[in-house]
């Protein structure tokens, strides 16, 4: 299970900034994920496993205050937290525009 704070991995203007360079692919995969799960108009588009390419599903837990992910074919998964209010946390964002 791969745990992450998301916003360990941003810098003072919210955008990322990964603690390694080696993990930059998989905290881009993160941020996207973020942004396909909060999103009603985006669900379908969820992004390819960081690790093999596969389909990859995502719900949002009780509260909405985790996010947990799973893929399909290597059965990586994690949890990630601390993503409301990020660039990639749509669920305000999308409830302004339509109101
Ligand atoms: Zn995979």
């Amino acid at each position: 299970m791969l745990r992450i704070n998301l916003k360990d991995h941003l810098n003072k203007k919210g955008v990322l900034e990964p603690k390694s360079a080696s993990i930059f692919n998989f905290i881009e995969f993160i941020s996207l994920l973020v942004a396909a799960s909060t999103s009603k108009h985006f669900k379908r588009f969820n992004p390819s496993c960081f690790s093999c390419g596969s389909h990859v599903t995502s719900i949002i837990t009780l509260a909405e205050r985790m996010i947990v992910w799973q893929c399909n074919r290597c059965e990586k998964e994690g949890i990630i937290s601390h993503w409301h209010g990020t660039l990639w946390d749509m669920s305000n964002k999308e409830n302004k525009l339509n109101s």
